[in-house]
């Protein structure tokens, strides 16, 4: 499998992965094809994930911009076709109360409106006609041993009082008798927003509006070779794809967890790839269902240092998702979705004889502070959005939209995220020695203390 901190590329017009959601997402939306001819733009955006189309949407309705996407290989080839469909209020690992102590409760409160907003751009470009089997509201945190449960009520009644956010709490009988009786689960929370939704689908979705809007989406066209051409208000990027060149005025890299190793000097060494992984079972039948009293379809995580989480999709299959192998090499190994069937079964005992149907595993991209940033370099014209940490479903679309603000020259929140680049990695060769370690430590977190 591609992985970003080796390879130069993601390749030409690599297929979908035999995921669940390209078996049941249908016929994709049509595309420009792959670029044939030399070309000169105003806006080129690398990656056709949300963020690059979301961009790309958010250039042409807001700003009048009519960019040029380039896609290496399909329309959310990357995470965007391969997540969990989880839409949340939230994007990053870093908790609210640890934002309001570094940077005062208006900072804070500055991020939570931001990560609102996200979910509502997304209802409302659904609203617009997307059909992504968009499933019934509601976001249930597991806690997966008691203390746990004790800081989840701790946390929601910072957010209840804090953004008045509406936040149930909810014993193991309760979690047990309305959703489901989840085995592992001493206690929840569940808040009454956040949905499930088929990601493909809706990633196609985006291409069907940002074409409607003027917007060129080039796939089988990955950019191999960037420089720089020109000096000062004549420079220009010019980007090499297999079949034809693209001088640009300004470039967005919207790559996050699949940016190319040494793609540009601006995202070097900022960000860590890693991989999740995801299994979806086959569908459970009236007496399994019963069985686990799996009633809800709601998203659902719980409070692992090495997270799972999980949801019954429109067909009665569970997606069970949790973390993959450290490198490409190792991504098809099937030791990791065994692993997950594993987990699941003693979530669910009653599950014991359950296959899964479909696996696979997507690279996400994790920030040294935890946080996403949309930043550019000094001469405005190389602009980005990365490090959503494993939650981007809704925020990448509000990134998407704040990155058109920086390419069309507006200003955009006094936000950490929006004003500051993402921070380097110390010792960035040794990354994924970091990331063993990390691994190492929540084991044994999530077991022993
Ligand atoms: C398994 C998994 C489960 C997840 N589950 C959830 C979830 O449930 N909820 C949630 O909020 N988040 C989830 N995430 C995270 C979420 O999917 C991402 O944050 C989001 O999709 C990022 O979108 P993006 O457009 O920035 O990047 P991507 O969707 O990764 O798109 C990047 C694109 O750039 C292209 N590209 C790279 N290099 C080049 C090049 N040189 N030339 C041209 N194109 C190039 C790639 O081919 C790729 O298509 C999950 C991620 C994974 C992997």
């Amino acid at each position: 499998m591609y992985d970003p901190l080796h390879d130069k590329s993601p390749g030409c017009d690599e297929k979908y992965p035999d995921s669940y959601w390209a078996d049941v997402a249908g016929i994709p939306p049509k595309h420009e094809g792959q670029l044939d001819r030399d070309i000169e733009v105003d806006v080129a955006i690398v990656g056709a994930g949300y963020t690059g189309l979301s961009c790309a949407l958010h250039l042409a309705r807001e700003h009048g911009i009519k960019a040029t996407v380039l896609e290496a290989n399909q329309t959310a080839w990357g995470a965007s076709g391969r997540n969990g469909g989880f839409v949340l209020k939230s994007s990053g690992r870093k908790p609210y109360a640890t934002m309001q102590k570094q940077w005062g409760e208006e900072v804070m409160r500055g991020i939570y409106h931001e990560m609102c907003e996200g979910v509502d751009t997304v209802k409302s470009l659904i609203d617009e006609g997307i059909d992504c089997e968009q499933q019934d509201p509601g976001y249930i945190r597991v806690a997966h041993k008691p203390s746990m449960f004790k800081a989840l009520v701790s946390a929601a009644k910072l957010q209840q009082k804090m953004f008045g956010y509406d936040v149930q709490i909810l014993s193991r009988q309760d979690l047990h008798q309305q959703y489901m009786a989840d085995q592992n689960a001493h206690g929840a929370i569940r808040y009454q927003d956040g949905f499930g939704i088929n990601p493909l689908k809706l990633a196609w979705g985006y291409q069907r509006l940002a074409r409607q809007e003027g917007v060129k989406i080039h796939c089988a066209t990955p950019v191999e070779n960037w420089y720089e051409q020109g000096q000062n208000e004549k420079t220009l990027q010019v980007l090499h794809t297999p079949n034809g060149i693209v001088k640009a005025k300004k470039v967005v890299i919207a790559t996050n967890g699949y940016t190319p190793n040494g793609f540009h000097g601006l995202v070097k060494n900022r960000t860590l790839p890693v991989l999740s992984q995801i299994i979806v079972t086959q569908p459970l039948s009236p007496q399994q269902l019963e069985a686990c009293n799996f009633l809800t379809s709601n998203v659902i995580m719980d409070t692992r240092a090495l997270k799972y989480y999980y949801r019954k999709l429109p067909d009665n299959r569970i997606l069970f998702g949790g973390r993959g192998a450290i490198t490409g090499k190792g991504a098809e190994d099937p030791y990791f979705s065994k692993r997950l069937l594993k987990v699941l079964k003693t979530n669910f005992p009653a599950l014991q004889n359950i296959k899964y149907d479909y696996t696979w595993s997507g690279w996400l991209s994790m920030a040294l502070d935890d946080l996403p940033h949309i930043y550019q370099n000094e001469q405005q014209n190389v602009f980005y959005s990365m490090g959503y940490c494993g939650a981007g479903v809704s925020f990448s679309v509000q990134a998407g939209k704040r990155l058109a603000q920086k390419v069309a020259g507006q200003d955009t929140p006094n936000i950490p995220l929006y004003q500051k680049a993402l921070p380097k990695f110390p010792f960035a060769p040794f990354r994924r020695v970091g990331q063993w370690g990390f691994f190492q430590y929540g084991k044994v977190k999530d077991t022993w203390l």
